[in-house]
């Protein structure tokens, strides 16, 4: 799925996180020829393969685009660097949105971003709610902090 590909995490701009251990690493670019294919060039510890690197996005405050490591090569310069070709999200065009979400258990407003990949923006809001742990329905909202305490009692 097409979100699977965009994680709740904020990766600092000219940064690329490992995801295997979390090290923040500086960014040199990133380019895609092919729709879903990745080459990412950064410096520093070698990612494994099959493990994912979290990239920026541009414009957005509170996601990150997550991709998969096919295959890792160091380059000449500059010395420790290395591309990574990875799998990611196959459609270029998408949209990062904000929604103010009302919870419906305790009523506070939320201020969720997420991505309207241009074909049903209400579903897509949906999946994003349901990515940071809301429970969310079209007939219900109930925020994340509501939810486990009604999974507590
Ligand atoms: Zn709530």
């Amino acid at each position: 799925m097409m979100i699977d590909y965009f994680i709740y995490t904020k990766t600092p701009a000219g940064k690329v996180r490992l995801n295997q251990d979390e090290s923040l690493l500086p960014l040199l670019g990133v380019t895609s020829q092919i729709p879903g294919e990745f080459e990412i060039k950064a410096k520093g510890q070698k990612p494994q393969l099959k493990s994912y690197l979290e990239l920026p996005l541009k414009g957005a405050q509170q996601m990150s685009m997550r991709v998969k490591v096919l295959e890792v090569n160091a380059l000449i310069t500059p010395i420790d660097g290395w591309s990574a070709l990875c799998e990611g999200p196959s459609q270029s065009q998408f949209d990062i949105k904000v929604a103010n979400i009302t919870c419906d258990c305790c009523s506070e407003v939320t201020q969720l971003e997420f991505i309207d990949f241009g074909l049903d923006t209400q579903a897509d809001a949906l999946v994003g709610m349901i990515k940071s742990h809301w429970l969310a329905s079209a007939e219900a909202q109930i925020c994340p902090s509501c939810k486990n305490k009604a999974n507590n009692d």
